[in-house]
């Protein structure tokens, strides 16, 4: 592999596991951003992977519970997700669908499996929201899985654009001016070499959920990321990777960072303090979805 220095390519600057978690009312899962070792990748929140074969791990669900402030983006990889709002939103996420949802200033809802039994997996990421946006009406960007753009290349690369544009011009779905937002699913046979441009203002990230990746490191040379671990993306113009042995699955994000102070109150994400304070206050009030 080529150095990065010269040729502009992003190093990995960070790898992080993530931590092991319990959200919701009992669902195991990976927090990959939002924790002590990746605490935000502006305007990146949090990440979290989710995926088991045991119906103990994910049957609670994530019962009703508010957001304000930020975007909710579901992607799921195997099973479906049922999620419903107080306003009477309501649909399934099914195996490749994604849920956009922009929470804004406020929504109350719940997340609950469509399966008593089987696989679920998928992938939760908080995005936020700039302050002058925080307070705009909730809204949701919905896509099932034959709505994903797919963009197959000779050399058996696959991704799957939910945001953002490719090179060779696969649009997709998802429309966020705020943050113009990058999120791929990208599969790579053995030893392929993957090469996109990628906007240089923005701050991104590389998850490798099946397969392993090589990829420049900080440090010169470069470095292994396997299944399971997040790349932090340094700056440069675009992105050079190469699939190990067993190919690689992972997702590509990228976007235009906010920076404004980031107040967190659980599944509240403000500006200050006092707007925490205040989004407690409009849920127990029910001024708040
Ligand atoms: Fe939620």
């Amino acid at each position: 592999m080529t150095s990065n220095a010269e040729n502009g390519f992003r190093p990995v600057t960070g790898v992080t596991r993530g931590l092991p978690a319990t959200d919701g009312a009992g669902v195991s899962l990976t927090r990959l951003i939002g924790q002590p070792g990746l605490e935000m990748l502006d305007p990146f929140l949090l990440l979290d992977a989710f995926g088991s074969d045991r119906p103990d791990d994910y049957i609670a669900g994530f019962p009703a519970h508010p957001h304000r402030g930020f975007e909710t983006v579901t992607y799921m990889l195997a099973g479906r997700m049922r999620h419903k709002d107080s306003a009477g939103h309501e649909g399934v996420i099914e195996p490749g669908g994604v849920q956009w949802m922009s929470a804004a200033r406020g929504i109350v809802h719940s997340e609950m499996p469509e399966q008593t039994d089987g696989r679920l997996a998928g992938f939760q990421l908080w995005i936020n929201l700039p302050a002058a946006h925080k307070m705009d009406p909730p809204a949701y960007q919905e896509f099932s899985p034959d709505e994903i753009p797919v963009e197959s290349r000779s050399d058996g690369t696959v991704i799957r654009v939910i945001a953002g544009r490719t090179d060779r011009g696969t649009e997709g779905v998802v429309e966020q001016p705020l943050t113009d937002p990058l999120y791929w699913d990208v599969g790579l046979p053995a030893q392929t070499a993957f090469t996109t441009a990628l906007p240089t203002g923005h701050n991104g990230f590389i998850h490798v959920f099946e397969g392993s990746l090589e990829v420049p490191a900080a440090a010169g040379g470069s470095l292994t990321l396997a299944a399971g671990q997040l790349g932090v993306l340094g700056a440069g113009n675009g992105i050079f990777l190469q699939a190990g042995a067993a190919g690689a699955r992972f997702l590509l994000a990228a976007a235009r960072p906010i920076g404004e102070p980031v107040f967190r109150g659980g599944p509240f994400v403000m500006n200050s303090r006092e707007e925490i304070l205040q989004a407690m206050d409009d849920y127990r009030n029910g001024r708040l979805g």
